[in-house]
């Protein structure tokens, strides 16, 4: 049988449904493809991403439709940015360091200080592990558990040491 006596007639018919039907059938198969892998990168529900892959089978195409109409508005990625944006802007500027007065002579001194700059006078130490603020009082470190002993002041900055 030649191959023009094949693909005459009813051959000829079923050969070009065959073509469309797998024509149609690829189509939809990469229509399921990108809608599935839009799905995922707009939500981590893998239910989600199976309803959209079943909604792209909906002939004739009227599913992918639906599934633009459904799909969540932005991609995980664009939520992220977008959450980001949210909380650096609502984080108010934070570039004044908190003061407080020092005990002794009464001058604005950042929090985080444990001498005055001013009057040198000690008012804290640092844990020498965790290098937190600790109060002269504190024996062992609360952040470490460290035992920093009962009393005695932390070596001297070598400035404030030197001998006059
Ligand atoms: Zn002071
Ligand atoms: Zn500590």
């Amino acid at each position: 049988m030649s191959l023009v006596a094949f693909l005459s007639g009813t051959n000829l018919l079923i050969v070009g449904i065959v073509l469309l039907v797998l024509y149609v059938a690829l189509l939809l198969v990469a229509l399921a493809y990108n809608v599935v892998r839009d799905a995922r990168r707009r939500s981590t529900s893998i239910l989600f991403a199976i309803f959209a892959f079943l909604l792209a089978f909906i002939p004739p195409f009227l599913g992918a439709l639906l599934y633009l109409v459904v799909r969540p508005p932005r991609t995980l990625d664009e939520e992220r940015a977008l959450e980001l944006e949210q909380q650096v802007l609502a984080e108010p500027p934070s570039d004044e360091p908190e003061t407080r007065p020092c005990p002794t002579c009464g001058r604005d001194i950042e929090q985080d200080f444990v001498i005055c700059p001013y009057c040198r006078t000690q008012f804290a130490r640092r844990c020498g592990v965790c290098e937190r603020r600790l109060r002269l009082g504190w024996p062992v470190c609360p952040y470490c558990a460290t035992e920093v002993g009962a009393h005695p002041l932390p070596p001297a900055p070598s400035r404030s040491a030197a001998p006059h």
